[in-house]
C-alpha cells in the first residue's frame, strides 16, 4: 500500500533528550532515565542516558514522561459548533480562520497526526504540511459514501441542505447508488487526493433522514471499494457500522477497521480477529453526555442503551483481542481533549500501556505509516510528546492539555509552556 507520509518542516541540527521517563509506544516497559537523539527531525537513538557529547544541544527532562506524538484516527476537524443562522451569516474565511485554531488546539493536545474522516479538503493537509499554519499531520477521506438518504446524505426531505453540507471546494458528498456510482465517486476522491476511504455500511445517528439500523454499502460495494484503490496502490478503507450486520459486511468486504462497532456479536469479532480488522470505538463519542435540559427522555433512555450495548461489544472485542485504534470522532464534541479518549479505552479492558500503544503505533499501523511515525525508535519522525504526568499512573490526566508541556513534529518544537527544549546544534 502506499500510505503518503504527511510532511511537516523539520528542525535541523543535533538534540538530545535526556532523564524523562521513556514510554515509547511499542508497549515496550517504560523506560527511566532515558536519552533520544533526534538528527534532523528523526530519531537516530532512542534507549538508555549515555556519556554526554561535547557541542550537542541537550534539553533536560528529569521529572516528565516522553511519549511519541498521538495519532488520533477519526476527527472532524471542519466540525465546529455554530448555530445555523450565525453559520449562514458567515463569509468562508471565518470557517478556514476557525479550522486553523481548531488544527492548533489538537497539536497542543498531544495529537501530531489526525485523520479526518469527513470534511477537510486536502488544502489544509498541504498548508499543514508547508508550515503555513500549525497542525496534526493529516490524513484525509475528504468525503464518505452513502446511498441517497443514508449517513453521507446531507439533504433534507424538503430538498434543502443544512449550512455545513455547502461545503467549496469540496467534491460532492459521496452519495452513492449503483456500482457505476461508486467506480466514479471513488475515483473523484483518489484525484482529489484521498488518503483513505470511508464508506457507511450502517445509517447514522445525526444524519438528516436515516437510522441507525438502515442498510449503507454493501458488502459487494465494499470490495469493489477496496479493488478500486487496489488499481491505484492501495488505501485504508474504514467504515462506519453501527450494527453488527453492517461491520460484518465490511469485513467480509476487505475494510481495514470499523468505526464505532457497538453491536457485535462474538462472530464478526472473532472474524475481525481473523482477518485483522481493526476497531476505532470513538468512546469519546459514544460516552459523551447529552444535555438533560435539551434532550428528551426518550432521546435519553435511548442514549443509556446505546452506552450499556455500545461498551459490551467493544470490551468483548478487546478481550477477544482485536485490533484497537484511537479515533475520538472530535467535531461530534469538542475539539482539543482527544487524548480523553486513553482513559476510555482503559475503561474497556485495555491497559494504560496498552492504550498508550493505540493511540501511538496502532494509529500508525492503521493509517500505513508504522515505518515513520507512531514510536519512538531509531529511523522514525521525531513526534513527540512530553507529558508531566506518569501516563501508567494518571492516564486520564493525559486528557488535560495543560498536562502535555512540549509537543515536537519532526523535531520541530510546536508546543513547549515550560521553555524545556532548547533549539538543536
Ligand atoms: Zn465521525
Amino acid at each position: 500500500m502506499t500510505a503518503r507520509l504527511p510532511t511537516t518542516p523539520s528542525a535541523p541540527g543535533v538534540l538530545r533528550l535526556v532523564g524523562a521517563t521513556l514510554v515509547d509506544g511499542t508497549g515496550a516497559a517504560p523506560l527511566p532515565d532515558a536519552e533520544v537523539e533526534l538528527r534532523d527531525g528523526v530519531v537516530v537513538y532512542a534507549g538508555p542516558r549515555r556519556a554526554p557529547a561535547p557541542g550537542v544541544a541537550v534539553a533536560d527532562l528529569t521529572g516528565t514522561w516522553l511519549l511519541p506524538g498521538f495519532i488520533d484516527t477519526h476527527v472532524h476537524l471542519s466540525m465546529v459548533p455554530t448555530a445555523p443562522e450565525e453559520q449562514r451569516a458567515r463569509f468562508p474565511e471565518e470557517d478556514v480562520l476557525e479550522v486553523a485554531e481548531v488544527l492548533r488546539a489538537t497539536l497542543d493536545a498531544g495529537v501530531t497526526t489526525a485523520r479526518d474522516l469527513d470534511g477537510l479538503t486536502p488544502g489544509y493537509r498541504n498548508a499543514v504540511a508547508r508550515g503555513t499554519v500549525a497542525g496534526p499531520r493529516l490524513h484525509l477521506a475528504i468525503a464518505m459514501l452513502s446511498p441517497t438518504g443514508g449517513h453521507a446524505d446531507p439533504v433534507r426531505p424538503n430538498g434543502s441542505l443544512p449550512a455545513w453540507a455547502v461545503r467549496p471546494g469540496m467534491p460532492a458528498p459521496g452519495v452513492v447508488d449503483t456500482d457505476d456510482d461508486v467506480v466514479r465517486t471513488v475515483r473523484t476522491l483518489l484525484r482529489t487526493g484521498a488518503d483513505a476511504i470511508k464508506v457507511s455500511t450502517s445509517g447514522g445517528v445525526g444524519s438528516p433522514t436515516d437510522d441507525p439500523d438502515d442498510v449503507g454499502i454493501t458488502e459487494e460495494q465494499v470490495r469493489l471499494v477496496v479493488s478500486l484503490v487496489g488499481e491505484r496502490g492501495g488505501r485504508p478503507v474504514t467504515a462506519h457500522a453501527l450494527t453488527d450486520s453492517a461491520a460484518r459486511s465490511a469485513v467480509l468486504g476487505g475494510a481495514s477497521s470499523i468505526e464505532h462497532g457497538y453491536d457485535l456479536s462474538d462472530e464478526t469479532i472473532a472474524l475481525m480477529v481473523e482477518r485483522g480488522t481493526a476497531l476505532v470505538p470513538t468512546l469519546s463519542t459514544l460516552l459523551r453526555e447529552l444535555d438533560p435540559a435539551t434532550a428528551s427522555a426518550e432521546r435519553l433512555r435511548h442514549r443509556a442503551a446505546l452506552h450499556r450495548r455500545g461498551i459490551d461489544s467493544v470490551r468483548r472485542a478487546v478481550a477477544a483481542g482485536v485490533p484497537v485504534a484511537l479515533g475520538t470522532d472530535a467535531g461530534v464534541h469538542p475539539h482539543g481533549r482527544n487524548l480523553a479518549e486513553l482513559a476510555r479505552l482503559v475503561q474497556v479492558g485495555l491497559t494504560p500501556l496498552e492504550a498508550v500503544t493505540a493511540g501511538t503505533l496502532q494509529g500508525a499501523r492503521l493509517l500505513g505509516l508504522e515505518a515513520r511515525l507512531g514510536s519512538v525508535e531509531a529511523g522514525k519522525e521525531a513526534d513527540l510528546v512530553v507529558s508531566r504526568v506518569d501516563p501508567l499512573v494518571d492516564i486520564g490526566a493525559l486528557a488535560d492539555a495543560a498536562n502535555v508541556r512540549a509537543v515536537l513534529q519532526s523535531g520541530r518544537v510546536v508546543k513547549d509552556l515550560n521553555g524545556l527544549v532548547p533549539t538543536a546544534s
